[in-house]
């Protein structure tokens, strides 16, 4: 486990690393292809034990971005006190190439350490779905399943049974708050701009964030603006609360 800068959230945790998603803005990728020193070949890969590079320090990305299950990881939450986890921040756990049994472990290892808040984000909601029909799906107080919906077309998921939230980042288009807008369904609202290499070509506007938040905040929907907004925003129009304070 690792402390982080992700401002909603304590650690990352990562028992499985890579994504096939192909976002080109994806940072994860660009750190997973700085620190990582393997090969990929696009399919999953499965590690009992650390993998030691040339120098004998461990590589944390052997197979690059490839899928990866870094299966010794598993115990990290065990021994740490209470924090806010965002689980597979370098991955998406819930993508279809990964094997139900890689997500039951790892669901597994959450549960033997509930002192913790476990906080999960994907792009394939529908993942969520198959596996909360399956019985698969903690619903657990400490278990938020994120959505990450950069437009509001995009696909997001939200239980009566579940903690669910959605992450508008990077927020490409204004969400009008009709119909299946995610603020009337989720629990909690992150907001967040691209940011990297060529973010400033794609910045949200000030008159697409406004009326989000307002609506959220009039369902008594938290709504957690990321620092990214800041330009955007100022300082005296940011908005961080979360739904468990
Ligand atoms: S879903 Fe996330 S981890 Fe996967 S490619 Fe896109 S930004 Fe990267």
């Amino acid at each position: 486990m690792n402390s982080t800068k992700i401002e909603w959230c304590d650690m990352t945790w990562n028992p499985v690393t890579g994504c096939l998603h192909g976002c080109e803005y994806c940072y994860a990728r660009r750190v997973a292809t700085r620190f990582g020193g393997g090969d990929e070949d696009g399919g999953n890969h499965f590690l009992g034990k650390p993998m030691l590079k040339p120098n004998y320090s461990v590589d944390p990305y052997p197979y690059g971005f490839d899928p990866t299950f870094h299966r010794y990881r598993l115990g990290e939450p065990y021994q740490r006190r209470g924090q806010n986890i965002f689980v597979c921040s370098m991955a998406d756990l819930f993508g279809e190439w990964v094997p139900d049994e890689w997500i039951e472990e790892v669901m597994k290892s959450c549960l033997l350490s509930p002192q913790h808040r476990y906080l999960f984000l994907t792009k394939n909601p529908g993942r969520y779905m198959k596996l909360a029909e399956a019985g698969k799906l903690p619903e657990k107080d400490n278990f938020w399943y994120g959505s990450s919906i950069p437009t509001p077309t995009t696909q997001f998921w939200w239980s009566d049974r579940h903690n669910t939230f959605a992450s508008i980042e990077p927020m490409m288009e204004a969400f009008q708050p009709a119909g299946d807008c995610p603020v009337k369904k989720v629990g909690w609202v992150i907001i967040g701009a691209m940011t990297g290499p060529g973010s400033k070509y794609h910045q949200p506007k000030k008159e697409w964030i406004e009326p989000l938040v307002e609506d959220a905040q009039a369902l008594s929907v938290p709504v957690f603006m990321k620092d990214s907004l800041i330009p955007i925003m100022g300082e005296a129009g940011m908005v961080r609360d979360f739904p468990w304070e």
